[in-house]
């Protein structure tokens, strides 16, 4: 071949990738259409006994992101779950056969078992290509797994930006060789970026894990007609015994796949978590954890005595990996954000009125301590900051579960009534942050 025959050749084949859609790459075969349709029937059945008709609260919701079904609408009959390229192996192995519904176990076929090679494929902006190097760089330093720029290996990750819309397979996937992951326009976010990155590496969404219904109600009325087939359970999806996490970053929004998008289609049954939902500020502490697990990372250390829930970094054995409202080399001591903002507030039976405001950029942990054997009570009245789901970019958390790993009550918006809730220790974190604008919180808390 000459060389101008060769450069022909060359200019050609970038083309056809620079072009090339999600719609060229996929065609679902009648063994993917049917399995899909035995997903819609099963949640047809489930729909007829369960149908949910909770009262909804309205939040005055600013500068929202799409959800991800909304970015990738002109793909809705190609993606799975709104952002998941189905690979029907890859599906069948996470969701089980439904019909026999055998119990769970990791499918090792759909991890990266030698680290993850990947390209950034032509014509990415800048901007896409410096946030897909972040959340690249952040599962790299979080978990085990090492993500390297591609040599020679046959089969990577190959991420592109010019195709509509956020999705990945879920997964390492041999079929694909070079297996894509779409950041297109509107998904240029770190926390869009690391959940498309989430995918890839084998995790489902937090709202398919089997025991979602403990804890949120899906609102089957309000779903767009014949995409309900997007709410069914991964029946094998091994949760490791990490607790649900709302704020997961893998979490869908309330609004997803909705008939019309101011109502909700998914809530929480505990309502104080329903502005939780819809994180794109980045992985949660339990996302990181999941990933973990899911690649063994924790083996590679010895027990070091970890506390409050932490456990040793694989990347450096001596040190251990903390919730974020602990810090130390055991996770032993109450952190108190980056700047040390935060601090301790001694709880009492006399009501004491919390007064603060952060301003962008700030990021305070208050650790709140009533008595032992007594619980920390909140009577919230007033929240400033940008509204929006998943409040994740200014807010107040309420860290109330007792164990304190998974993501709190979030608040962003107004609250009107107030709304009084308990935790469930004496100790109570309370986090301020603010990347945005600017929060300001008042609230009565005392020993109860
Ligand atoms: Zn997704």
């Amino acid at each position: 071949m000459d060389r101008r025959a060769l450069i022909t050749l060359v200019s050609c084949c970038l083309a056809f990738v620079s072009t090339t859609t999600l719609r060229d790459l996929s065609r679902p075969d009648t063994e993917t259409v049917d399995f899909l349709q035995s997903l819609q029937d099963e949640v047809e059945q489930e729909f007829d006994r369960e149908i949910q008709f909770d009262q909804d609260e309205s939040f005055p919701v600013t500068d929202p992101v799409d959800p991800l079904t909304a970015l990738n609408a002109n793909y809705s009959d190609l993606l799975f779950e709104g952002d998941i390229r189905l690979s029907h192996e890859a599906i069948l192995s996470l969701q089980g056969d439904h019909r026999s519904r055998r119990q769970a176990v990791r499918a090792p076929n759909l991890l990266w078992r030698d680290g993850v090679p990947y390209t950034l494929g032509e014509g990415l902006s800048a901007t896409k290509r410096k946030v897909i190097r972040e959340a690249i760089a952040f599962w790299n330093r979080e978990t085990c797994v090492n993500f390297r720029a591609r040599g020679t290996e046959d089969h990577y990750l190959y991420f592109v930006g010019h195709d509509q819309g956020c999705w990945s397979t879920v997964g390492r996937d041999k079929k694909q060789t070079q297996q894509w992951i779409s950041i297109g326009d509107g998904c240029q976010l770190f926390g869009i970026a690391a959940h498309e990155i989430g995918h890839a590496l084998g995790v489902m969404h937090q709202q398919s894990r089997p025991d979602r219904d403990d804890f949120v109600s899906i609102m089957w009325s309000r779903i767009k007609r014949k995409v309900e087939g997007n709410f069914a359970k991964a029946r094998t999806t091994n949760t490791y015994d990490l607790p649900y996490d709302y704020g997961s970053v893998m979490h869908y929004g309330p609004t997803s796949f909705a008939n019309n998008p101011k109502t909700h289609t998914i809530s929480a049954k505990d309502a104080n978590y329903l502005l939780t939902m819809g994180n794109r500020e980045g992985p949660s502490f339990l996302d990181v954890a999941l990933v973990n697990k899911l690649y063994s990372c924790q083996d590679r250390c010895p027990d070091i005595g970890c506390e409050n829930g932490g456990y040793p970094d694989s990347r450096n054995c001596g040190v251990c990996k903390c919730a974020p409202v602990f810090t130390g080399t055991y996770c032993e001591l109450p952190w108190f954000g980056p700047s040390s903002c935060g601090g301790s507030e001694t709880v009492t039976e006399e009501w004491q009125t919390f007064d603060r405001k952060v301003v962008k950029d700030q990021h305070c942990i208050f650790h709140f301590e009533a008595p032992e054997g007594s619980k920390v009570e909140f009577d919230l009245e007033k929240v400033d900051g940008l509204c929006n789901y998943g409040c994740y970019e200014d807010r107040v958390e309420f860290r109330v579960d007792r164990d304190r790993l998974s993501t709190g009550y979030r608040f962003c918006c107004p609250v009107n009534p107030s709304r009084r809730f308990t935790a469930d220790s004496s100790s109570a974190p309370v986090i301020l942050k603010s990347t945005k604008n600017q929060t300001s919180v008042l609230f009565r808390y005392r020993a109860v």
